[in-house]
């Protein structure tokens, strides 16, 4: 009875370091899925600043105040994804890429995923 309960007591410490670990893994893919959406709000955003700069070329009227809140708009979502990247790097201990978000090996000179110099 002695070893099952140790057999049981050495499961429940295996499994609670699982657990946490599961949760370091989970933080970070969150992360990185919110990272993604930022990006991609971050697209439109920019999609929609060159629609009203298309207006504004187009017929010149009062769309210039309309296209600074949509800089402002852009510069938003900017910091936002650079708060997400910053945040994974925080957790995973590694760099993202600040050209296509792919998390960087340590040491690395170069992205393995796009190919830009890690500054
Ligand atoms: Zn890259």
């Amino acid at each position: 009875m002695d070893t099952f309960d140790a057999a049981l007591q050495k499961a429940k410490g295996l499994f609670d370091s699982a657990c946490k670990k599961t949760d370091e893994v989970v933080n970070v893919g969150k992360l990185k899925f919110e990272l993604s959406s930022a990006e991609s709000k971050l697209e439109k955003a920019f999609c929609a600043l060159g629609k009203a700069q298309y207006n504004v070329l187009k017929d010149k009227e009062d769309l210039e105040i309309e296209a600074k809140a949509l800089v402002l708009d852009v510069n938003d979502k900017l910091s936002d994804v650079e708060n997400l990247r910053n945040e994974i790097t925080k957790l995973t201990g590694k760099g993202v890429c600040g050209e296509c978000g792919a998390a960087l090996t340590n040491g690395a000179a170069f992205c393995s995923s796009c190919g830009k110099k890690v500054k």
